[in-house]
């Protein structure tokens, strides 16, 4: 992986409907100098999802097609659909910026592998598990079937906790985007490197 050193790469992981891509969008408004990795997937497009911006939307003859040809970092099958993080795209994007990957345990642990990686890996929990699930739902976004699927991976989820630098007890968004920027603001200081902030 081509990195020089100095942008950092942030890995968010959470059970589903924890909060993850709410922050993770709310960050990206917020500094500049941070993008989000769009991820390859095989699943279907949500109705306010769009190609190239949430996800990359491509066929399973096609994923398989990237995998032989060794083009991912890491990909994992979550809830029967492949999604994965492009080699090609990681490396163009860490030469300019900070890196934010919303990616599960599994792809945690793949590129846990690179050393050479200026990585912080932050795991998201909640505290209330009846609350995620009302959640899920109000979030409207998959089917029963996919929400049951969402909600029972819970318990598997958790259990890679330890794979973390840092636990986040999303109770309240606000101070959890708070938490989330100091520990970026702490790596940023030890690097010397300034944080660009949008105003
Ligand atoms: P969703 O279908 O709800 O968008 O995502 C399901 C799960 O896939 C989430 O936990 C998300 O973090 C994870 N995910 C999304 N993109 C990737 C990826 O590129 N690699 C891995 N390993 N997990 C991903």
């Amino acid at each position: 992986m081509t990195h020089d050193g100095e942008n950092i790469m942030v890995i968010l992981s959470s059970p589903s409907g924890v909060g993850k891509t709410t922050l993770t969008k709310k960050f990206q408004q917020k500094y500049q100098s941070f993008k989000i990795s769009v991820s390859h997937t095989t699943r279907s497009p949500r109705s306010n999802e769009i190609d190239g911006v949430d996800y990359f939307f491509v066929s399973k003859t096609k994923f398989e097609e990237l995998i032989k040809k060794n083009k991912f970092y890491e990909y994992a099958k979550i809830f029967g659909h492949y999604y994965g993080t492009l080699k090609e795209y990681v490396d163009k994007t860490t030469q300019t910026n900070d890196i934010l990957f919303d990616i599960d345990w599994q792809g945690t642990k793949q590129l846990s592998k690179f050393k050479n990686l200026n990585l912080i890996k932050i795991f998201l929990i909640t505290d209330n598990k009846q609350e995620l699930k009302k959640r899920l739902i109000k979030r409207n976004q998959n089917t029963k079937e996919e929400i049951e699927k969402r909600f029972n991976s819970f318990d598997e989820d958790i259990k890679h906790w330890n794979d973390y630098d840092y636990i986040i007890i999303n109770k309240n968004l606000e101070i959890c985007f708070k938490q989330i920027e100091k520990i970026i603001e702490n790596r940023k200081n030890k690097s010397s490197i300034f944080f660009r902030k949008v105003q």
